[in-house]
């Protein structure tokens, strides 16, 4: 019996799945199939065959990748799986894709629900022919209802985003204001946890990491609530996944770097209740802001992630989560290097930027009002990211010659700007559907889809290949 053999045809304009060779069985899972050329099945791309298609080709359903290498791309047009899996070919099975990658943020603000998101990662899988193991990584949960919301849609990598929990504290907190903790939800008590930690010792390659009773103290009062949700939304998640599912805890959004005392102090506290993980993203030193190169002491940067690095290896191991990441490709040798390759790398945004250079070649005036759009909209938005672009250091898209377009990209602070544009430029004022740019630009790029599948490819090579050679500790 030959296989069901899955594919993605364009006929008439429209994208379809085309299915052959399928059992009776295969063939009753799918919906609304229709003879059509060359003797395929033809189906719609709808959640429904989404959902048959993993079931036939159970490859496709996202699972768990472990301690491996891994890298998470997200797309927040649908469109840009297969450059991605393009880019990932050449470096598999050493770099482990999660190509459906999207905080819950993002999914919100452009109105496409986490089904969405991992439905058309599928189809891109298959339209590319990719037939490797495939994570999903839904990012930044911070509730009950986003976990299960993305257990429902069958995502595989649960990152539990607690920085809303995490507190501004200078110096060591009060007994008094150390009371006021939610002791019974950390199962523990101000007295038990001093005594405890008076005698913990972290064996680290470096030497000897204790924590004295100052930094335990600011540490409680810094994170104590947010190890209580954390613990909360992960026994959740557990009591609640039907399929297999791993667990990064986040911290990346947050104010303050995280100190490796801060990390041992959270770590040790969330295994104390149960919660196991894969990977661990602190708030890194420096300046991460979104799509453009690290800026910050590459040194001191690399110090301490060699530091959260071994704390990593000696508690876990686990994974070092790097938020972020796309374009900072000035540290990702180093990356490598301190971690021993346990790294987990998310580039989330950057396939946008892509997708708008292919836009700035082929159509001039839509990328003018994409940029202006973003402009506009740059004041309010920034708010909710990491970005330090000035509105009034870059040049106004009227006064660009067509030629010059695709140039704007290279220019940081352009990127940043067109970066936190994307809710604007790509959904109606009230949020509820695409906008008219954003229809004008998901066509555009429908009618370049070679293009943008060429530049993601090349784009994401560059990302991937520091993150292909085996790590130092693995
Ligand atoms: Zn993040």
């Amino acid at each position: 019996m030959r296989t069901c053999e899955l594919t993605i045809e364009s006929v008439q304009g429209r994208r379809l799945l085309a299915v052959t060779h399928a059992s009776d069985l295969e063939l009753g899972l799918f919906d609304q199939l229709t003879p059509g050329p060359g003797g395929a099945l033809y189906g719609p791309l709808s959640a429904h065959n989404a959902a048959a298609a993993r079931a036939v080709r159970p490859s496709l359903s996202p699972q768990p990748v472990g301690l491996a290498t891994s890298a998470g791309t997200g797309d927040r047009l649908g469109l840009a799986t297969p450059g991605h899996v393009d880019a990932f070919r050449e470096f598999a099975p050493t770099l482990r894709p999660i190509f459906a990658q999207q905080s819950i943020r993002e999914m919100d603000r452009l109105g496409r629900s986490p089904q969405q998101v991992l439905d058309d990662a599928t189809f891109g899988c298959i339209e590319a022919g990719w037939t490797g193991p495939v994570g999903a990584d839904a990012d930044h949960l911070k509730t009950v209802y986003d976990i299960d919301r993305c257990l429902a849609a069958g995502f595989s990598l649960f990152t539990i985003d607690v920085g809303d929990f995490v507190e501004a504290v200078d110096g060591a907190p009060s007994d008094a204001r150390l009371a006021e903790l939610p002791w019974a939800d950390l199962e523990d008590d101000l007295d038990s946890a001093r005594r405890r930690y008076a005698t913990l010792r972290v064996g680290l390659e470096s030497g000897v990491q204790t924590i004295d009773e100052a930094a335990l103290a600011h540490a409680m009062g810094k994170y104590g609530r947010a190890v209580a949700m954390g613990a909360r939304l992960y026994r959740h998640l557990m009591d609640q996944a039907m399929h297999p599912v791993e667990v990064e805890i986040a911290v990346d959004e947050t104010d303050e770097p995280t100190t490796p005392e801060e990390h041992l102090y959270i770590v040790t506290e969330l295994a104390r209740l149960g919660v196991r993980w894969v990977s661990f993203a602190p708030r890194h030193l420096g300046s991460f802001e979104k799509g453009v190169e690290f800026a910050g002491d590459r040194d001191a940067l690399y110090d301490s992630i060699a530091r959260h690095a071994a704390i990593a290896k000696a508690l876990g191991p686990y994974k070092i989560g790097m938020h972020s990441g796309s374009d900072k490709f000035s540290i990702y040798d180093g990356l490598m290097e301190h971690t021993g390759g346990m790294v987990h790398l998310k580039t989330s945004g950057t396939s946008y930027l892509v997708a708008l250079g292919v836009i700035a070649r082929h159509r001039p005036d839509l990328f003018r009002s994409a940029y202006r759009a973003s402009l506009d909209a740059y004041r309010t938005a920034r708010a909710s990211y990491q970005v330090s672009a000035e509105a009034g250091e870059v040049r106004a898209p009227d006064a660009v010659a067509d030629a010059e377009l695709p140039s704007l990209l290279e220019n940081r602070a352009t990127r940043q700007i067109l970066h936190v544009g994307y809710g604007t430029v790509l959904r109606s004022a009230d949020g509820r559907n695409a906008s008219d740019l954003g229809t004008e630009i998901t066509e555009a790029l429908a009618a370049h889809r070679p293009d943008y599948r060429a530049d993601l490819r090349a784009h994401f090579g560059r990302h991937l290949a520091p993150f292909s050679h085996q790590g130092a500790g693995s």
